[in-house]
Parts: structure tokens; sequence; C-alpha cells
């Protein structure tokens, strides 16, 4: 964030531009400095983290990111399931399940499966690793904002999680009609699910913003 400081009249004082932080927990303004590798700045007022360094935090977002997208394209290129009813073995991929809900007349279903657990993890995945990748190599990625903003809203809607938890609940019930036969795209869902969330807990925002500012 950069803020510009002001006089006691409000006027914004010319040339003294800097950037600042609010603290999530108390709210208070702060004045943001460069922190030696592994260090912690702290609010001072209520103590809570303000934000650390991370040496290595960009390049691993961008490893665990890179995973996860192999994996997704894993997860939706090979069965996610096989049901053998009576020895025949019948295998469903995730847009295959989507295209039987559709055909099925369960359209609204369809569309929230495709949704939240193709559409948006994809264009999570996409962005970052959009964002992070020219930076890794030393160029600034254009339309970063508009990405950045995208990506953010994608995720309230990506539901890999629950898909799976679904996905587990129902195989556990067809038990007693079918041998159900684990197919690699849900180990490879599972895999991803722990990546994407490693590399969204490793990504600081701060830091893309840091990189941004400096190569402009
Ligand atoms: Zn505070």
């Amino acid at each position: 964030m950069s803020a510009t400081s002001a006089r006691a009249d409000g006027i914004p004082a010319p040339g003294l531009r800097f950037a600042a932080i609010a603290c999530r927990e108390c709210d208070l303004l702060q004045r943001e400095r460069p922190l030696p590798p592994g260090a912690v700045a702290r609010c001072v007022r209520c103590g809570a983290e303000l934000y650390r360094d991370h040496p290595d935090a960009f390049e691993r977002a961008l490893g665990y990111n890179t995973g996860a997208v192999v994996l997704f394209v894993m997860a939706n290129a090979f069965p996610l399931v096989g049901l053998k009813i009576k020895g025949d073995l019948v295998q469903t991929t995730l847009l295959g399940a989507v295209h039987s809900l559709w055909r099925q007349d369960m359209r609204l279903v369809a569309g929230v499966v495709l949704l939240t657990t193709f559409i948006t993890p994809l264009v999570q995945m996409l962005a970052l690793s959009y964002l992070l990748l020219p930076l890794h190599f030393g160029r600034v990625p254009r339309h970063a904002a508009t990405v950045f903003r995208t990506m953010n809203r994608a995720g309230e809607w990506s539901m890999v999680e629950v898909f799976l938890l679904g996905v587990l609940v129902a195989l556990v019930k067809l038990l007693h009609l079918a041998s159900v036969v684990p197919g690699v795209a849900l180990w490879s869902f599972g895999a991803m699910m722990l990546l994407h969330a490693a590399a969204w807990s490793t990504f600081d925002a701060r830091a893309l913003w840091a990189r941004l500012e400096r190569r402009r």
C-alpha cells in the first residue's frame, strides 16, 4: 500500500511518500520498512505479526504451484474412479461425470461441479503461474493487478476439498453395490489439493507487490 504523509491541515506533504501497512488485529497504520532475511515485523501497538521476510517463499510458491498444475492435468486426463459390476468395469473422469450430470438434466449441479472443481482451480493456478514465472526470470507480467484480483475472486469459488470429500463418501456408500477401483485421477486430485494449499500458504502477496514495484 502506498500512502502520502499529511500535514496537520490535511494537505499531503509534497515528496514524502512511503509504504504503509495496516495491522490486521488493531487496524493501526504503520510505516513499512525492509527487513533482514527471516525477520518479523510486529505491530507497535498490539504486537501482532505484520509481515515477515521469507527469503525463498517466492520460489517455493512457484515450485508448489507448478507441481499442482502437473497434477491437475493428470487429475483430468485419467479416470477418477472405476466401478466393477458383474465383471464389467465402468470408469469416468471428472469432466465425464460433469457431462453425465448434464445429460441427466442436473444442469445446475453439473455447472457447480465444473465451476468449483475445474474452472476456478485452473484459473487460480494459471494466474499464480502468470504472476510468478515472469518475475522469477526478471520480467514484469502485464496487467498484474487485474490478474491478481481475478485470482483472489476465483479462490472464493474453489472447492476441490469439498468435492473430494463428497466423492469419498459416495464411494464408501457404493462399496456394498460394486467393487470400487480408485483411479489415478483420485490420487492426483488429493496430491494436487495438498500442493495447491502449500502454494497458497507460501505465496506472499506483499513480496509479489514489492518485486513488481522494484522491477518497474
Ligand atoms: Zn496491532
